[in-house]
């Protein structure tokens, strides 16, 4: 973020602005075992910047989860939201619980306990969750029950990700995928793949990554290798997404794919430095780190996961001239759909999946243009081009609202060289 504001002349205000989360809560939520016990867990929400409309971000139920994690992810959506230009900022929560260790009854009890111990926060004009890592559509009807519950009136446009039957939206499953792909078809030029001569490899074959296999193999590409937390296969005559699917569905990990011409990796790591063209990254943070960026063979890399690079393994990248198609473009197409979720429930519509998808493929069509753009103009990576397009947002948000200093000099009223170059 700071070389991007560098980049593009950013006020100093603006940093100031964004230098840390607007507002967190942390909490005690406690919950009610099965067996009668009582258990406490430490709980977020972070809501990091509001400055271009009510927040939005997931709730996740993880044991490793902490609140530095919690208010990063939170400066994610932020300049997620910006980059793609639909009127929320960023928030992200958790609760530091495995939620294996949970019964169904005890996950419905827990979310209804977060309800309550972050009621204050949230709202369909303040704060919007949706699901992340081990929440689901099931937990958000839970929470949006709850929520209902202590207002004493439905209120669906507090919650997304909801199933169809209490006002989700068609789509909503695999929308980080279609949109990763749609980014990725409107880069093919600049990323130089063509469909028939590309090999991708899948790192990560869960809800996103499997979508995004099945965006890629209907337009063409071939599939020559996937991975999930079990370990992977590859083949480079390639693997079909049904295969692929049944496997997964029927063993529990892609890496039980058994049959002639499929090579079995203990470890999906491995696929890093596979041979392919292209390499999807939908599965954890920091999988490409600087132990392992010179061995990647791809030419591109598209990051639907969140952070999946460090920035030392992207330094090395950019050096090697491996392009990086950066999360918070990639895998925007989660948040725009939730945004049309959150829309028709405000007004009290139910969209159809055609409207859902042509919204998302103008969206984010513009978004990559955008990026594409500002990358050549600063001469930049995609990474910094992207930060610089969301920066720009946020900046002209803040500057126009910004207090006027008592000597009458608003900041507002001397645009930064950014802006002055339009
Ligand atoms: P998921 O749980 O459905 O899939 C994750 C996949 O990664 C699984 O197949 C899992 O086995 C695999 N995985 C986990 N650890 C691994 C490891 N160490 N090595 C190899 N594979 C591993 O989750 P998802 O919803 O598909 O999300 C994937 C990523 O995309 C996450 O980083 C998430 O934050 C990000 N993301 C998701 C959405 C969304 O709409 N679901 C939106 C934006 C970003």
């Amino acid at each position: 973020m700071r070389e991007a504001a560098e980049r593009i002349g950013a006020h100093a205000d603006v940093l100031k602005v964004l230098h840390y989360p607007k507002e967190t809560l942390a909490a005690n939520v406690l919950l009610r075992r099965d067996d009668g016990s009582l258990a406490a867990y430490k709980a977020w929400r972070c809501r990091y910047s509001d400055v271009l409309g009510p927040t939005k971000g997931g709730l996740r139920f993880h044991p490793a989860s902490n609140l530095r994690e919690v208010m990063a992810l939170s400066l994610w959506m932020t300049f997620k939201c910006a980059l793609v230009d639909i009127p929320f900022g960023g928030a992200k929560g958790a609760v530091c619980v495995d939620p294996k260790t949970l019964s169904d009854a005890e996950q419905q009890r827990l979310a209804h306990a977060w309800v309550h111990a972050f009621a204050r926060m949230i709202g369909p004009d303040r704060d919007i969750p949706a699901p992340d890592v081990a929440t689901d559509a099931r937990t958000m009807a839970w929470m949006a029950d709850e929520y209902a519950r202590m207002y004493g009136k439905p209120e669906p446009a507090v919650i997304t990700g909801k199933p169809l039957a209490l006002g989700g939206i068609p789509g909503r499953d695999e929308a980080t995928g279609r949109g990763g792909f749609m980014v990725l078809e409107a880069l093919a030029q600049r990323l130089d793949l063509a469909p028939e001569n590309t090999r991708a490899m899948v790192y990560g074959f869960g809800n996103v990554g499997s979508a995004m296999a099945e965006f890629l193999e209907q337009a063409g590409y071939r599939i020559v290798g996937a991975g999930d937390s079990s370990g992977a296969v590859t083949s480079q005559k390639g693997l079909t997404v049904d295969e692929l699917r049944k496997t997964k569905r029927r063993h529990g990990s892609v890496a039980a794919l058994e049959r002639k011409g499929v090579r079995r990796l203990r470890s999906a790591a491995s696929l890093i430095g596979g041979d392919c063209d292209l390499l999807v990254l939908a599965a954890l943070h920091n999988e490409v780190h600087e132990g392992n960026a010179d061995k990647v063979r791809a030419k591109a890399i598209i990051e639907l996961a969140n952070g999946p690079i460090t920035p030392g393994g992207d330094a090395i990248l950019e050096r090697r001239g491996v392009q990086v198609v950066p999360d918070i473009l990639a895998n925007a197409g989660g948040v725009t759909v939730s945004y049309f979720e959150w829309l028709q429930n405000r007004e009290r519509q139910a969209w159809s999946a055609q409207r859902v998808d042509q919204g998302l493929e103008r969206i984010m069509r513009d978004a990559a243009r955008r990026v594409g753009d500002t990358a050549l103009e600063l001469d930049c990576s995609m990474r910094q081009a992207a930060y610089a397009v969301a920066l720009r947002r946020l900046q002209a948000a803040i500057l126009a609202s910004a207090p006027i200093p008592t000597n009458g000099d608003s900041p507002a009223a001397r645009p930064p060289p950014a802006a002055r170059r339009g």
